[in-house]
């Protein structure tokens, strides 16, 4: 999967891309990471990326025209092949786990990162074909919700992860129990000491009774998601059954 990520602050990446799952990813050619600076696709002698906004009112606003050129020479290197071109917006859809997946059936997608004020609006109703925001909170930039982004959804690549197994087992992941379609959260999980100041691992853990260890897990994980999170419960095929928490609780 490649990834072209549009900035004014190229060297936000340097961090992530050395360390961690995305370098991994990217010494293995699973993902190929190319951090564009806007900068470069303007043609001043300043090389101004921002200007004020219409209108008056604080703050600067991201320029068209860097935006629209540098996209549109990522679309002619990519010849026929379209692609999502993502700006990156408190005000976008709310991008989560299943949006995650939809955008791994991508060979390809761009990443447009705001600053100041945001971007001319005129980048999201002509230029980007969706907008996303990873959380209902402002950040001063799009290059950390760019590289969420792009964590989350590499981390979802086959061969990126070295245990494949716990995807389908991670929180928010699809699940189905009966008539029930959801995204539960994981379950708790415990390591030695099975005794830590007096506060005790739960004993079916080490019962070894792998069928009573598996009914506890699953148990756990709905109990969990139905307090913090009922809203993940409810998703189903066919219409919404809340689960009642009271009903999950029994056996620990
Ligand atoms: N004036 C904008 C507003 O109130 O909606 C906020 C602009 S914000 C300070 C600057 C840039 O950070 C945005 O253009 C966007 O690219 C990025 N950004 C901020 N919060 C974000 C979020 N929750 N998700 C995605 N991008 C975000």
């Amino acid at each position: 999967m490649r990834y072209d990520v549009l900035t004014i602050f190229p060297g936000f990446f340097n961090g992530i891309l050395q360390h961690g799952l995305l370098k991994r990813a990217s010494a293995r050619g699973r993902v190929d990471i190319r951090i564009h600076d806007l900068r470069d696709y303007t043609d001043d002698r300043h090389r101004t990326v921002d200007d004020r906004p219409f209108g008056g009112g604080p703050g600067m606003v991201l320029k068209p025209e860097p935006i629209f050129r540098a996209v549109e020479a990522l679309r002619q290197d990519a010849g026929e092949q379209d692609f999502p071109v993502i700006l990156l917006s408190p005000q976008g859809r709310l991008f989560n786990q299943e949006l995650a997946e939809q955008l791994t059936r991508h060979p390809r997608i761009a990443l447009i990162c705001g600053r100041y004020e945001g971007v001319d609006e005129r980048v999201a109703e002509h230029l980007a074909t969706d907008e996303l925001s990873i959380g209902d909170y402002v950040l001063s930039g799009g290059e950390l919700a760019a590289a969420v982004l792009m964590e989350v959804t590499t981390r979802l690549l086959p061969g990126v992860l070295g245990n494949e197994d716990s995807l389908a087992r991670e929180s928010f992941a699809d699940s189905t129990a009966g008539p029930l379609r959801f995204a539960a959260l994981d379950w708790p999980h415990y390591t030695r000491p099975a005794d830590f100041r007096g506060l005790r691992v739960p004993e079916v853990l080490l019962s070894g009774d792998h069928q009573r260890i598996r009914e506890w897990r699953e148990r756990q994980a709905l109990l969990k998601a139905s307090k913090r999170r009922p809203e993940l419960l409810v998703r189903t095929e066919a219409s919404a059954i809340p689960l009642a928490a009271a009903s999950l609780s029994g056996g620990h």
